[in-house]
C-alpha cells in the first residue's frame, strides 16, 4: 500500500548535499539521501563517458533492444516504482498512470527513430562532380534535470530518444521527490549494457549547476527562474540548453460554447495534478453572454471536489507535493483579494501536515493579480469575462509566457481559427490540456516558457546530434590555375 511504504534513511556512498525529505501527506521527514559532490559527478560523468564510445558505435538495432529489455525490467517492477512515487507525490491514480507511462515512451521512441536520421547522399547543386552525405554524430553526454511535479516522467522523457541517438545519460531528479529513483535505478541495473551508459542521481542546486558543467548538452524542465540560471551556466560552457519552463495557460471559452462540456474542461484542466502541471490553464476568459451561467455551473461542479484525505484512494485533489508551493498559492489569492477579487469556492488552505486546497474559482479579477500574470501551479480557477474575440485573444497573449493554451467554441473551425492567432506552443481545441496526451507533435514553447528545439515528435530526437557533412568530389579537383587573376581580366 503505498501510503504505508516506508524508506529507511538511505544509505549513500557519496559525500556531496544531504537531504532530509518531507512527505508531502503528513509534513514530515521520511527520506533521507545525500548528493553526488561535484568530484564524485566528474567520475560518473568520465565513466559515462568512456561507455558511450561502445554504444554510439553500436547499431541503432542494438539500442532498441537494449531499450526493450530494460522495458521489459521496468514493467516487472512497475508496481514498485508508482509506490515510491506515490509517497513522493502523495497521490495514487496519477503516480500509477505515470510509472506506466514510461512504457508508453520506450514503445513510441523506439518505433519512430528508425525513420529518422537516414544518412543519404545527395549530388550538389552548385557542382555536378560534387555530393554529400550527413553524418549524425550524438553528443557525449547529455545533462537532465527535472523538476518535482511529475519526477518519474520528466525524469525519462529526454533521456529515452537521447540514449537511442546514441548518448549516454546523467539524470538530476529533484531534491523534492528522490524515492522513486532506488526502484527504477534498478530497472536499468538489471540491463548492464544500458546501466553503463545511464545514471540517475538526485540532487539539489549544487549538483545541477556540476552537472551543466559536465556535460555537452543539458535539457532542463523547471521554473523560469532557474531555467535562466541553467541557461546563463549551459552559455559560459558553450553548450546547449533546452529548457522547458513554466506557463500560465489561458482558456479561451466563446459565446458558441457548450456549457457542460466547457466547465468539465475547465476544472478538470486546472485541478488536474492539483494544478501543479506545466500544461495546467490558469486562466479562463468567457464570452459575456455565457459568464454567469458558466460561473455558476463552475462553482456547482468545483465544490463537490474533494481532497484525497485522510484516504489517498478516495477524493481527487492530492496534496502540494511540495509544502512551499501552498505558501505561494495562498500567497497569491491573498494578492487578489486585496486586489477585490471574490472567491466563491475553495480559497483555504487545508494543513493536515501536509497541505491541500479545494477547487478555487476566483471572479472579479483583473491583469494587476498575480494570479493573472504569474504562475500559480495550484488548483485556482480565475474565470474573467470579455466581449469581443479580438479581446479574448488580446488578453491570452498578454504577459511573458506562451506554453500552451485552449480554446472552448461550438464548433473545432470557430476554436481552430482562434488557437491560430494564441502565442503559445500547444493549443487544446474543444478540450484543454492536450499536450499530455500527443507527445507525437512538435512545438516550441514561446516567450519565457522555453528555449531550444521541440522535445516532442521527431526534433525530440534529431536535437541530440550533431550533423556533420561529408563532402565528396568525384572529379579532379581544381589547380592553382583556377584562382589566377588573369583568367579575370577585363578584355
Ligand atoms: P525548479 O526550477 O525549482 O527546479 C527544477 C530542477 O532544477 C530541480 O531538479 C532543482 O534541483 C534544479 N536546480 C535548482 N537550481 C539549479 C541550478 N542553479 N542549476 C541547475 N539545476 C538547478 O522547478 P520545480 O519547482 O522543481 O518545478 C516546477 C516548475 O517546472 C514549474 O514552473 C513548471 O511549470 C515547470 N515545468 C515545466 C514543464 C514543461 O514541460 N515546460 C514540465 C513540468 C514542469
Amino acid at each position: 500500500m503505498a501510503t504505508s511504504l516506508q524508506h529507511p534513511p538511505a544509505t549513500s556512498a557519496f559525500s556531496g548535499e544531504h537531504f532530509a525529505v518531507r512527505n508531502p501527506r503528513d509534513g514530515q521527514v521520511d527520506y533521507h539521501f545525500t548528493a553526488p559532490s561535484r568530484s564524485e559527478l566528474e567520475d560518473i560523468a568520465a565513466g559515462l563517458r568512456r561507455a558511450q564510445v561502445a554504444w554510439r558505435e553500436a547499431s541503432l538495432q542494438h539500442r532498441i533492444d537494449v531499450l526493450r529489455r530494460w522495458r521489459e525490467e521496468f514493467a516487472k517492477r512497475q508496481g514498485e516504482i508508482a509506490a515510491a512515487l506515490a509517497v513522493d507525490t502523495g497521490r495514487y491514480l496519477i503516480a500509477t498512470a505515470e510509472a506506466g507511462s514510461v512504457l508508453g515512451m520506450i514503445d513510441r521512441w523506439t518505433a519512430l527513430v528508425p525513420k529518422l536520421a537516414q544518412e543519404e547522399a545527395f549530388p550538389s547543386a552548385q557542382q555536378p562532380t560534387i555530393s554529400y552525405c550527413s553524418q549524425y554524430v550524438p553528443y557525449s553526454l547529455v545533462g537532465v534535470i527535472s523538476p518535482w511535479n511529475f519526477p518519474v516522467s520528466l525524469c525519462f522523457i529526454d533521456a529515452i530518444p537521447a540514449l537511442l541517438a546514441g548518448c549516454a545519460v546523467l539524470v538530476k531528479p529533484s531534491e523534492v521527490t528522490p524515492r522513486f529513483v532506488e526502484p527504477a535505478r534498478r530497472a536499468i541495473e538489471a540491463v548492464p549494457e544500458l546501466a553503463a551508459v545511464f545514471q540517475i542521481h538526485p540532487g539539489g542546486r549544487e549538483a545541477g549547476e556540476s552537472l551543466v558543467a559536465l556535460s555537452d548538452v543539458v535539457c532542463f524542465t523547471g521554473s523560469v527562474a532557474t531555467g535562466r540560471r541553467v541557461a546563463e551556466n549551459a552559455a559560459s560552457h558553450f553548450i546547449p540548453a533546452f529548457l522547458e519552463l513554466g506557463g500560465n495557460d489561458p482558456m479561451i471559452v466563446t459565446a458558441s460554447a457548450d456549457l457542460e462540456r466547457a466547465t468539465d474542461v475547465a476544472l478538470r484542466a486546472t485541478c488536474l495534478a492539483t494544478g501543479q502541471a506545466c500544461q495546467s490553464l490558469e486562466r479562463i476568459y468567457v464570452h459575456r453572454s455565457l459568464y454567469d451561467r458558466f460561473v455558476a455551473r463552475l462553482v456547482e461542479k468545483a465544490a463537490k471536489v474533494e481532497p484525497n484525505w485522510p484516504d489517498i484512494h478516495a477524493g481527487t485533489i492530492g496534496p502540494f507535493i511540495f509544502g512551499k508551493q501552498a505558501e505561494t498559492v495562498a500567497a497569491q489569492l491573498a494578492d487578489a483579494r486585496a486586489k477585490g477579487a471574490r472567491i466563491l469556492t475553495g480559497g483555504e488552505i487545508e494543513d493536515h501536515g501536509g497541505k491541500w486546497l479545494r477547487p478555487t474559482v476566483v471572479v472579479d479579477v483583473n491583469h494587476g493579480m498575480q494570479i493573472m500574470s504569474e504562475e500559480t501551479f495550484g488548483p485556482v480557477i480565475p474565470v474573467m469575462p470579455f466581449d469581443s474575440v479580438d479581446e479574448a485573444v488580446a488578453l491570452a497573449n498578454e504577459g511573458v509566457y506562451g506554453l500552451s493554451a485552449a480554446v472552448f467554441a461550438g464548433t473545432l473551425e470557430e476554436a481552430e481559427a482562434i488557437g491560430r492567432r494564441i502565442d503559445a506552443g500547444g493549443i487544446s481545441l474543444n478540450d484543454g490540456s492536450l499536450t499530455a496526451n500527443c507527445h507525437e507533435a512538435e512545438k516550441h514553447s514561446f516567450k519565457l516558457s522555453g528555449m531550444g528545439g521541440s522535445r516532442m515528435g521527431p526534433a525530440g530526437y534529431l536535437r541530440f546530434f550533431r550533423r556533420k557533412v561529408l563532402i565528396r568530389q568525384s572529379g579532379a579537383p581544381p589547380t592553382i590555375e583556377s584562382i589566377a587573376e588573369r583568367n579575370a581580366r577585363p578584355a
